[in-house]
C-alpha cells in the first residue's frame, strides 16, 4: 500500500489530502496536516469521495441509446456517430446550433475547461452556458463594469479583517466562493478572538451564525435594500462629519462617486426596515461596525446572487468596500495575482469579454457564456441559430437549472445530445449518447483557476497531483475526448491545424495508452508542464516534489487601485451607466412589490454537509434512513398559520410548479421563510442506483426560466427568495413523477 499526497477537487477550499492506495484502488483519505495552506482540514464529503468515485454505477464505456434501451458502443463508433452529426448540423444550421453547458465539475480541472472550448471554437459556435448563471454570472457581470474584466474578484482578507459583514452566504456548510480559505469556523472565530466583529445577515440562523458573530435576520431577496441603507448611513456618517470617508483616494482611483450617493439617498434605513424587517437602528449598528474597524469587508455569496438584484447587490457591496477606504487593503478586500496574469491577458485578448447577445432575450454574454434561463427557448423558439445539439460537461443541468421539467421537454427536441460525466445522471439518462469521463483521482492537475490564474487563496500556494488511480474500463479524460471529437467532426481545436496537430503529434510520442486499443491518449503532465513552465512557474515534476504544496508570495495590499484596474482609464466605475439605467424604476418597483407581497412565504434553497450540489447523492452513508429525502422546513408558527404538522408532506407551489415534500419545524427560520435543500429529485437518473432510490424533491422547479424571468444584467436566474403558497398535501407522494406530485 503506497501513500500519496493530493488535493481534493469538489469545491473551493481545495483541502490538501493524504491518500493511501492499495492495488490501484483508494482505501482510505485523511486530511493532510502538514499542507501549507488547509492545516489539516477536510469534511466528510472530502474524505469518503473515493467511495462515490468506486461506485459500480460509473461509466465504464461510452453507451448510446434508442428509445429506452441502452446498448455499450466503442469509443471509434461514438466518435464516428457524433462527429457525423456535427458535421450534418454545423454544415445544414451553422455552428450556433451546437451548443456546450459545462457544469461546475468542470472548473476542478486544468485541461477539461480549455479542451472543451477548443472544441467550441474549433467549431465556430458562441453558443455556450455554464452553470455561472445559476449561482455567481452576477459577479462576474459587475466586476467587468466596475474593474474592467470578470475575473477581478476582490476577496475578503479573512486574516486580518477586523469586521466581516457576512451577506446570504454559509461558509461553515459551503465554504466560500471565490476564496480559497480552508476552515471557515476557525478562520471566523479567529476574527472575535483578535477583537474584531463578524455579522451575519441572512433569513435563516445559519451555521455561520451559530458559530461566530451576531445574526440578524433579514427577509429573503430583500437585500438590496439593506444594502442601499447601508450606503445611505455610510455616506450620512460622512456627512455629519463622524467617520470621514477618504475623498482623495475616492477621487484618485474611481468615478462616478457623485451618481452613486444620489442612488442611495432614496433609501433611508426607516423605509427599508419595512421590507428587509432590520429595525433602522440595528442597520446602523453594523454601518458603524465596519466604518470604525481598522479593516472591514462586506463579503455575500449565492444568498444574494440568486436574489432578483444579484447584480445590484454585487454593485453596492463592492462600492461600498470601495468608498469606505477597504478595498485594497489589508483587512479589508484584496485583489489577488495569480501564477498568470490572467485579467491582463484576458484583457489584451478580448478573453471572456465577448459582446455577442443571445438570440432569445438579447443577453450579452457573461464569461463569454449565455444564460442558461433561456436555453430551453433557444431550443424551442424556430428560426436561424435555434440550438439543435447540446454537449453537456461536468453538469447535470436538468437539476440545476431553472424550471427544470420544461427544460427536459426542450431537452427531448434535440436532434444529438451527448454528456461527458462520470455517472449517467439526469441529463444523461435522455441523452443520445453518454461518454465516460475520468474522476479527479484519475487525472494529473493543478489547483486550477484561482491560484493559477486569480490568486484567490487566503494563502497563496501551488501545488501538483499525478493521477492517483488508473482509468478502469474504457474512462477517458476530457482533453482526449475533445481532441477525437475535432477530428471526427472535422474541426481543429481552437480552429487552429497547428493547435490540433501539436496535440495529435505530441499523442503519438508521449501519449499514454488508452485501455486495450492501443490508441494513445493526450499527455496531460506534458501540456501541464508547458503551461507551468510558460508561466515561469518550473516544470511539473519539480512542484510535484512539494507534497504539501509550494506557498507563493502573500498578498500586497495597495497593489491593485491605480495599477491593475482595467477599465478604460484604470479607475474603478462606481456608477456604469448600465447599473444607474437597471436600478432607475427597478428599485422603486420591487419594492413595491415587496411590500404587496409582505404577508406570503418565501422559499430560500439550503445546502446539507454531506450534500454538494447534486454530485453527492448517490452515495448510501449520505442519503440513508431519515436523509433520503430534502425536508420543507418552516418555521412552527408559519406551520400553525398553513395546518401543516411535523412530518407531513406539503404542497409548495410556486407559479410554475407544485412540489410535494415532508416538513420540518426549524425556529432557525425567520417567520415569513420557508427552505428546501437542493440538489435532490435523481429519481429519472438511470444511471444512479443510490440517489434515485431517494425521495427528495427538485427546488429548481419551483423557479421559472425565460427571458423575462432571469435578471437582465447577467442573465441570472432568480433560485432563492422565490414567494410560494404551502399547504398540507392534497394527495400522496408520487416518487415517480417529476415533482413528486401525484398527476391527473
Ligand atoms: S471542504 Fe470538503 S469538499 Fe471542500 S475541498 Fe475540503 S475536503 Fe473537499
Amino acid at each position: 500500500m503506497a501513500t500519496e499526497h493530493t488535493f481534493c477537487r469538489i469545491c473551493e477550499a481545495l483541502c490538501g489530502l493524504e491518500v493511501d492506495v492499495d492495488q490501484g484502488r483508494i482505501v482510505d483519505i485523511r486530511p493532510d496536516e502538514d499542507h501549507v495552506a488547509t492545516r489539516g482540514f477536510g469534511c466528510l464529503k472530502g474524505l469518503k469521495q473515493h467511495k462515490m468515485y468506486g461506485s459500480p454505477d460509473r461509466l465504464l464505456h461510452p453507451e448510446t441509446r434508442s428509445g429506452t434501451s441502452w446498448r455499450r458502443a466503442s469509443w471509434d463508433e461514438a466518435n464516428a456517430s457524433i462527429g457525423a452529426e456535427v458535421a450534418r448540423i454545423r454544415r445544414d444550421h451553422g455552428p450556433d446550433a451546437i451548443a456546450m453547458y459545462v457544469g461546475t465539475a468542470a472548473g476542478f480541472s486544468v485541461l477539461h475547461p480549455v479542451f472543451a472550448q477548443g472544441f467550441m471554437t474549433g467549431i465556430g459556435s458562441a453558443s455556450m452556458y455554464s452553470s455561472a448563471s445559476q449561482d455567481c454570472a452576477n459577479k462576474f457581470a459587475i466586476s467587468r463594469e466596475m474593474y474592467g474584466f470578470p475575473f477581478t474578484l476582490p476577496f475578503p482578507d479573512v486574516r486580518r479583517t477586523k469586521c466581516l459583514v457576512v451577506l446570504g452566504a454559509n461558509p461553515v456548510v459551503s465554504k466560500w466562493s471565490f476564496l480559497q480559505v480552508p476552515n471557515p469556523t476557525k478562520h471566523l472565530r479567529e476574527i472575535t478572538e483578535r477583537g474584531g466583529k463578524v455579522w451575519v445577515v441572512d433569513p435563516r440562523r445559519t451555521e455561520t451564525a451559530k458559530a461566530t458573530g451576531e445574526h440578524v435576520f433579514i427577509r429573503p431577496d430583500t437585500d438590496v435594500f439593506f444594502l442601499l441603507s447601508f450606503l445611505h448611513e455610510l455616506l450620512a456618517l460622512d456627512r455629519r462629519g463622524e467617520r470621514r470617508l477618504d475623498r482623495e483616494r475616492i477621487d484618485r482611483f474611481t468615478t462616478g462617486f457623485g451618481e452613486l450617493a444620489a442612488v442611495a439617498s432614496a433609501w433611508a434605513p426607516e423605509r427599508t426596515a419595512e421590507v428587509t424587517r432590520i429595525p433602522a437602528e440595528t442597520l446602523r449598528s453594523i454601518v458603524r461596525d465596519y466604518a470604525f474597524a481598522d479593516g472591514a469587508a462586506m463579503y455575500s455569496s449565492t444568498g444574494l446572487n440568486m436574489g432578483r438584484n444579484g447584480s445590484l447587490c454585487y454593485w453596492l457591496q463592492e462600492t461600498i468596500n470601495a468608498i469606505s477606504g477597504n478595498l485594497d487593503r489589508r483587512g479589508g478586500t484584496l485583489v489577488g495575482r495569480g501564477a498568470i496574469d490572467f485579467p491582463s491577458f484576458g484583457k489584451k485578448t478580448g478573453t471572456l469579454l465577448s459582446n455577442r447577445r443571445s438570440r432569445v432575450g438579447a443577453f450579452r454574454a457573461v464569461n463569454d457564456a449565455f444564460p442558461g434561463g433561456v436555453l430551453a427557448d433557444e431550443i424551442l423558439t424556430e428560426g436561424p441559430k435555434k440550438v439543435r445539439a447540446l454537449f453537456v460537461t461536468g453538469g447535470n443541468p436538468l437539476l440545476t437549472m431553472p424550471n427544470a421539467a420544461r427544460l427536459r421537454r426542450a431537452f427531448e427536441h434535440l436532434e444529438l445530445l451527448v454528456t461527458i460525466d462520470i455517472y449517467k445522471n439526469e441529463t444523461g439518462s435522455i441523452a443520445h449518447w453518454v461518454l465516460p469521463a475520468t474522476s479527479p483521482f484519475q487525472r494529473p492537475d493543478l489547483p486550477f483557476i484561482f491560484p493559477l490564474m486569480l490568486g484567490l487563496q487566503s494563502k497563496p500556494y501551488l501545488q501538483a497531483t499525478r493521477p492517483l488511480v488508473p482509468p478502469e474500463g474504457e474512462q477517458r479524460d476530457e482533453a482526449t475526448i475533445y481532441a477525437d471529437l475535432c477530428r471526427a467532426s472535422g474541426v481543429s481545436l481552437f480552429g487552429s491545424r497547428i493547435a490540433q496537430t501539436m496535440v495529435e503529434g505530441l499523442r503519438r510520442v508521449a501519449g499514454p495508452k488508452l485501455g486495450s486499443t492501443g490508441a494513445r491518449g493526450v499527455p496531460q503532465e506534458m501540456l501541464l508542464s508547458l503551461l507551468l513552465r510558460a508561466t515561469r512557474q518550473g516544470s511539473f515534476e519539480a512542484l510535484l516534489e512539494h507534497r504539501h504544496g509550494k506557498l507563493r508570495d502573500d498578498h500586497e495590499e495597495r497593489s491593485f487601485l491605480g495599477s491593475r484596474v482595467l477599465t478604460d482609464d484604470g479607475k474603478v466605475h462606481l456608477a456604469p451607466p448600465a447599473l444607474l439605467e437597471a436600478a432607475s424604476g427597478k428599485l422603486e418597483a420591487d419594492f413595491t412589490q415587496e411590500r404587496e407581497n409582505r404577508r406570503r412565504l418565501k422559499l430560500i434553497t439550503k445546502r446539507a454537509i454531506t450534500t454538494h450540489n447534486s454530485w453527492t447523492h448517490n452515495l448510501p452513508e449520505f442519503v440513508d434512513k431519515d436523509r433520503a429525502t430534502n425536508y420543507l422546513y418552516v418555521h412552527p408558527d408559519d406551520a400553525r398559520e398553513a395546518g401543516l404538522a411535523e412530518g407531513q408532506a406539503a404542497d409548495v407551489t410556486s407559479d410554475t410548479a407544485t412540489v410535494r415534500v415532508p416538513v420540518r419545524f426549524s425556529k432557525d427560520l425567520m417567520p415569513g421563510t420557508v427552505a428546501l435543500p437542493h440538489g435532490w429529485g435523481h429519481q429519472h437518473a438511470a444511471g444512479l442506483s443510490v440517489a434515485s432510490k431517494t425521495q427528495g424533491v427538485n427546488v429548481n422547479l419551483l423557479a421559472a426560466d425565460g427571458p423575462d424571468r432571469i435578471e437582465k444584467l447577467s442573465g441570472m436566474a432568480h433560485l432563492t427568495g422565490i414567494v410560494v403558497d404551502v399547504r398540507p398535501a392534497a394527495g400522496p407522494r408520487d416518487p415517480t413523477s417529476w415533482s413528486g406530485v401525484s398527476e391527473g
